[in-house]
């Protein structure tokens, strides 16, 4: 079985983007969740990056649950299925805005229900930099603070930065 790595990330900051790019003309497969008020639609798909092959899931959906605050317990336990499917995550945020509290929301949200897994934290739409280094610099010492270790730089739209992935993902999978 391939390894299963699910993307996080509060709204907006291209969780879908970075899916597409990763399994590029590969089908994507719709599965629901069902919790207490609606069905979250989840996407998975085998996702290439050089020689690496691996499960990837697109958590949209859940990212409601994780920034809306309180959790009802059987959303919090779905949320918990569906995470508990991956061994490995991807987190996203955004580099244009830097750390939102969102951000932090959903850093907290994942060390409670998928205390196991130790994201990959990257500064997505990273392009929109392309000439100033040291604000990116200064988003990454932002990014540091959710305590996941070092931020990589990447764009989903661009592909930039999916070299630098590729060494992240490698060691773990
Ligand atoms: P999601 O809600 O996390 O799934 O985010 P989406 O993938 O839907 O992306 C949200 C918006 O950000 C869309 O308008 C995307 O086109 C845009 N976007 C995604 N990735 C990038 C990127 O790398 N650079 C830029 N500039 N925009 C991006
Ligand atoms: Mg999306």
């Amino acid at each position: 079985d391939l390894p299963s790595v699910i993307l996080v990330g509060r709204p907006n900051v291209g969780k879908s983007a970075l899916f597409n790019r990763l399994i590029r003309r590969r089908e994507a497969l719709v599965f629901n969740t069902p919790d207490d008020h609606v069905t979250r639609d989840i996407r998975e798909g085998v996702a290439k990056l050089s020689d690496l092959r691996f499960k990837v899931l697109d958590s949209a959906g859940l990212e409601m649950a994780a920034t809306s605050g309180s959790i009802l317990d059987r959303t919090a336990a779905m949320i918990a299925k569906v995470l508990n499917r991956s061994q490995f995550a991807i987190f996203l945020i955004d580099a244009r805005v830097g750390l939102h509290p969102m951000d932090m929301e959903v850093g907290r949200w994942l060390r409670k229900y998928a205390p196991q897994i130790k994201p990959i934290v990257v500064m997505n739409k990273s392009e929109a930099f392309n000439d100033d280094s040291s604000s990116l610099v200064a988003v990454a010492t932002e990014a540091r603070k959710l305590g996941f270790g070092e931020p990589i730089a990447i764009s989903a739209e661009t592909g930039l930065g999916m070299a630098e992935l590729y060494k992240s993902l490698r060691p773990l999978l």
